[in-house]
């Protein structure tokens, strides 16, 4: 098969043949027909992810039809459509028997702790805890971009979050993660104040239901911008993009008692970053984390997605070819571009 390989972080990536996959015992192998290009692929590129090892095939937001399954599959068969979370449980440990498969403690993760989706085959374990049937009325582009920003999103804003109408919600960070948010967010009912450095991605996100937005290269404090606009603060307020700057902004821009969700992941491999605690102690803010979403969380926000009431795919704003992914991976650290571009290895 054709595959992104990297040999060396930060260096660029290539097109190259690589065998096939083969199934796990309790997984598959997906023909992937869409594959989402994330700000998280770029930081495994550039070495920030510990579980990486080289050489490596990036790519963990992926949709396909199933091409082959293990001996001991019993709920998925060859040609059916799917999606997985961008972490897959083992189904066995104490947090996947709570139901908390997105922080299972021996979570397997394609593109992190084995080769991805970057390629026209990726192998994935314990197909009956991971795998999400995709509706035929969902492309598979649509159902890609779900994996991992959108469905963390909706697990930020709705579950961790709990985003209730009339709320002011901050988002920081309007890549794919923050529009999904700033959408989930105006589809609770909340009032979403977007912040971000480029006027595209405010376009986006005033689109997709912010009813303000924050030019954050533009005022000198975002966080008092944040502060004024929402009569004191936010009451839920996301660091969509993960970078101490975003983090610290996010929690400054609350109100007393806010929730903040760190959602980006932060550069730095330990994820340190100074948070203002002062203000945590004397306003009781509550600092929170999201990590994906369990495939069984799933079918409220497919539910959702068929009705209408969420629109991923509007989210979807460039299609490229695996030729393309490497310059285009690259280009995550310093030009993400506005919106979500997915990479399909057949095209
Ligand atoms: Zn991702
Ligand atoms: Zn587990």
């Amino acid at each position: 098969m054709r595959a992104v390989v990297f040999e060396r972080y930060g260096e660029p990536a290539e097109v190259r043949e690589v065998p096939d996959p083969v199934p796990p015992e309790h997984g598959v192998v997906v023909r992937v027909e869409a594959t989402g290009l994330c700000r998280s692929d770029w930081h495994g590129w550039m070495g920030h992810d510990p579980d990486i090892t080289l050489p490596h095939v990036p790519g963990h937001e992926l949709a396909g039809v199933i091409e082959a399954v293990g001996a001991r599959v019993s709920g998925h068969r060859p040609g059916d459509r799917v999606t997985v979370p961008f972490v897959c449980a083992c189904g066995r440990c104490p947090a996947c028997a709570a139901g908390d498969q997105q922080v299972c403690e021996r979570q397997t993760q394609p593109g992190f702790t084995h080769w991805g989706s970057f390629a026209q085959y990726v192998a994935l374990d314990h197909a009956d805890v991971n795998l999400i049937p995709v509706p035929p009325e969902l492309s598979f582009a649509t159902a890609a971009s779900l994996g991992c920003r959108f469905a963390t999103a909706f697990r930020a804003v709705v579950a961790q979050g709990r985003a209730a109408p009339g709320e002011w919600v901050a988002v920081h960070g309007c890549g794919g993660v923050g529009l999904s948010a700033v959408m989930i967010a105006a589809a609770c009912g909340a009032r979403v104040v977007a912040v971000d450095v480029s006027p595209a991605a405010l376009d986006l996100a005033r689109r997709f239901g912010a009813a303000e937005c924050v030019d954050a290269s533009a005022v000198a404090d975002p966080a008092q911008a944040v502060r004024e606009l929402t009569g004191g603060g936010a009451h839920l307020s996301l660091d969509a993009l993960g970078s101490p700057g975003t983090c610290a902004a996010s929690v400054e821009g609350l109100r007393r008692r806010g929730r903040h969700v760190q959602v980006g992941l932060l550069p730095a491999p330990d994820g340190l970053t100074p948070v203002p605690m002062a203000r945590v102690i004397g306003l009781e803010l509550e600092l929170l984390g999201s990590h994906g979403m369990a495939a069984h969380a799933y079918p409220p926000l497919l539910e959702l997605v068929r009705s209408g009431l969420l629109r991923p795919d509007l989210l979807v704003t460039s299609a490229i070819t695996l030729d393309r992914a490497p310059s285009a991976l690259a280009a995550m650290g310093s030009a993400p571009g506005a919106g979500v571009t997915v990479v399909e290895p057949w095209a």
